[in-house]
């Protein structure tokens, strides 16, 4: 090994709300830490629109990759006390917990669904490509990078380490649900993170828990349930982005059409006819894209700058529960109507719909294989987690979806030039509702 790296004379210490302190002792990490691909993460948020309904989460990417890299090192540091640990296993460990979602983008979900971009694939790039953290990761060896890239991928060899960054229960999700909790200031993401890390044993592949922190592990499972419901689904925070990705849907339309914007988005552009470039991709963070949501409020075309000042303004959509079965019946009739008033439904009837799986016991084949959750028992055997717990069993492999028809305000409020439209509209959205 020809590592440029060693230890940092004095330790580094960042305050953090969630885990109050996190380390760095690595010269390594720190000079990552360091470099302009990571350090743009600070201008992207870790829940995108969720601002506009929870105040507080305004937390970033960047708070929430030295979260994990954090708990990894305290995991990393527990396994080291009980056997040997590889020194070159534990950097590619804490690398990849530090750079697991450098290729997210600005409000990634809604970009990665119009543009078609995926940020694992960025992740990937950032870190192999011609970047300042590919330089700081060859500074450790020539493979380096491709070691953290692959567990980010879930292809690195060592399944142990793909296993701690993502599983069911991984350093990512923890740091996540208990951040996210935090900024939004909900109180069912808590669990006893502590706790789990203690119990945690390493066994091959995937670690496993000890059965006497099983409460804990519960725990965690439940938080995650909660959080996804109560905040990641949230009906304001889909409306928001239902907005943001119509708004992006217009703006790429627009442009396709030669439309003449007053400000030149050149920012876009390269997204915009589907040839961007990891050079210009690094460049976009949220600052850039609410400024030019700000400039798009004032253009000619209508339908742009509605939706811009709706978003900026937040004066989002409103909502109906719907049933698909129903709205296959209605939903012609109320294209139409859309329509009629002077609301194109391309941007202003939106279905949305989400859906989540708290917990599942092995299912080999399938889709999504997820490997299941184990608790190691006093004497030495494993038992799947659902099988020892009642409340785990209870939402096991039930998957839940939820559909909602987003609209405008508008198109309900009375007025003299609609008045029978506008009736029929109401009537239609609500016999949407079961
Ligand atoms: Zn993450």
């Amino acid at each position: 090994m020809t590592s440029r790296y060693g230890m940092l004379e004095e330790e580094k210490v960042f305050k953090d709300p969630v885990h109050r302190y996190i380390h760095v002792r690595d010269e390594l990490i720190w000079e990552l830490i360091g470099t302009k691909e990571f350090q743009r993460l600070r201008r992207i948020r870790q829940l995108g629109t969720t601002f506009l309904t929870f105040h507080g989460a305004e937390h970033t990417r960047f708070n929430h990759s030295l979260g994990v890299y954090e708990i990894m090192r305290r995991i990393v540091e527990n396994m080291e006390k009980r056997e040997h640990f590889d020194p070159e296993e534990r950097l590619v460990c804490l690398s990849s917990a530090l750079l697991h979602d450098v290729g997210h983008g600005p409000f990634s979900h809604s970009f990665e669904k119009v543009f078609h971009t995926d940020h694992e694939r960025w992740s990937r790039e950032i870190i192999l490509g011609d970047t300042e953290i590919n330089s700081v990761l060859r500074g450790m060896s020539d493979d380096f990078p491709k070691k953290v890239a692959d567990v980010i991928a879930k292809t690195y060899q060592n399944k142990l380490v793909v296993s701690l960054i993502s599983s069911q229960i991984d350093a990512d999700r923890m740091d996540y649900l208990l951040r996210d909790a935090f900024y939004t200031g909900v109180s069912y993401g808590n669990f006893d993170m502590e706790r789990i890390l203690r119990v945690m044993r390493p066994k091959e592949d995937q670690a496993v828990f000890k059965h006497s922190g099983m409460h804990a592990v519960e725990d965690y499972i439940m938080s995650r349930y909660q959080m996804y419901w109560q905040v990641y689904f949230h009906p304001v925070t889909r409306s928001a982005e239902v907005i943001l990705s119509k708004i992006l849907h217009r703006a790429k339309h627009l442009f396709e059409q030669n439309y003449s914007f007053m400000d030149k988005p050149k920012h876009f552009e390269s997204l915009f006819s589907g040839k961007i470039t990891l050079e210009d991709y690094v460049k976009l963070d949220e600052s850039v894209i609410l400024y030019y949501f700000q400039e798009w409020q004032e253009e000619k075309d209508p339908i742009l700058s509605d939706l811009c000042q709706r978003f900026m303004d937040r004066r989002l959509f409103k909502y109906v529960e719907c049933d698909p079965s129903v709205q296959m019946k209605v939903w012609p009739e109320l294209i139409q109507l859309f329509g009629k008033i002077g609301f194109d439904p391309n941007y202003y009837l939106v279905i949305d719909s989400s859906s989540d799986l708290p917990y599942d016991f092995y299912r080999p084949g399938e889709e999504e294989e997820r490997l299941p959750i184990h608790l190691l028992m006093p004497n030495g055997d494993l038992r799947e987690l659902s099988r020892e717990s009642d409340v785990v069993e209870a939402i096991s492999g039930k998957k839940r979806t939820d559909h909602k028809l987003y609209f405008p305000q508008d198109v309900l409020e009375d007025d003299k030039t609609f008045p029978i439209e506008k009736k029929q509209i109401l009537k239609l959205l609500t016999s949407q509702e079961g």
